[in-house]
C-alpha cells in the first residue's frame, strides 16, 4: 500500500530536517511546497511573480494556485508508492482537495512551542541552491556559510523576519493546526515531541516505520 505521509508542525519544528531523511530512508519523493514556490520566485516564472508578495509577507498563497500545483505533482508516476509532503495542506480547503486525490496514511505532527519556533527561526539558514536547512547552533554546516550537500551559499530566508514569522505562526494556529481534528478522525495522526534533539526526533519518527 502506498505511504502518503504528511509532515505537519509549526515553522521551525524540524520538518525539513526530518523530511529529507525520511524520504531517503523510505525511497519516496520529498515534496516541499515552500521550496517549489521559492524556486518559482528564483526562476521568475509567472507563478513566481504571482506569489512573491504573499510569501514575503508570510501569508498563504491562494488555494487555487497551491492545490493545482500539488495535485499535478503528486499525480506524477514517482508518487505511485507514496510521498513525503511538507507544507501541504495548510487549511481545510487544501485538506479536502488532497483527500479527493489520495488517502493520507500518516500525518507526523512535530509539536513545538511558539517560543522555540521563534528562537529556531532566528538562527535558521537555508542553502540557496536546494533549500537544505541548517541551524547555526544545533545543526551547523561543516564549513561556515556553505551547504554540506551541494556547496552553495547559506542565507536567511526573506520570510524568516520577525514580522513575517509572527504572521506565519498566527496562520498556523488559526488555519493549519485545526486540521489535526480532521485527520484524527481518519486515525492517521502521530504526534512527536519536536522539542527534543534532532537525533531523538528522528528516532521517534523511524520507530513509526520500523
Ligand atoms: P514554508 O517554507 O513551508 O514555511 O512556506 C513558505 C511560504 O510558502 C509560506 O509562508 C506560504 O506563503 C507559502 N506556502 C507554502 N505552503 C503553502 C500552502 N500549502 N498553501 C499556501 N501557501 C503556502
Amino acid at each position: 500500500m502506498a505511504r502518503n505521509i504528511l509532515l505537519f508542525g509549526p515553522q521551525g519544528s524540524g520538518k525539513g530536517t526530518q523530511g529529507e531523511k525520511l524520504s531517503a530512508v523510505l525511497h519516496l519523493p520529498y515534496i516541499v511546497t515552500g521550496n517549489i514556490f521559492r524556486e518559482n520566485i528564483k526562476q521568475n516564472t509567472a507563478i513566481g511573480q504571482t506569489i512573491k508578495g504573499y510569501i514575503n509577507a508570510g501569508k498563504l498563497v491562494p488555494d487555487q494556485v497551491t492545490n493545482t500545483m500539488i495535485g499535478e505533482r503528486i499525480s506524477q508516476p514517482d508518487c505511485h508508492a507514496g510521498f513525503v509532503l511538507d507544507g501541504f495542506p495548510r487549511n481545510l480547503v487544501q485538506a479536502e482537495a488532497l483527500d479527493a486525490i489520495v488517502p493520507v496514511t500518516h500525518l507526523l505532527h512535530i509539536a513545538i512551542q511558539d517560543q522555540s519556533a521563534i528562537q529556531r527561526i532566528a538562527e535558521r539558514r537555508t542553502c540557496v541552491a536546494n533549500g537544505h536547512v541548517y541551524h547555526l547552533t544545533f545543526n551547523p554546516p561543516k564549513v561556515s556559510n556553505v551547504c554540506d550537500v551541494d556547496g552553495s551559499e547559506l542565507k536567511q530566508r526573506d520570510d524568516d523576519t520577525a514580522a513575517a514569522l509572527t504572521q506565519r505562526l498566527t496562520i498556523y494556529h488559526q488555519e493549519t493546526e485545526p486540521l489535526l481534528g480532521h485527520y484524527q478522525k481518519l486515525g492517521v495522526v502521530y504526534t512527536i515531541n519536536g522539542e527534543q534533539a534532532i537525533a531523538d526526533v528522528w528516532k521517534d519518527i523511524q520507530a513509526l516505520f520500523a
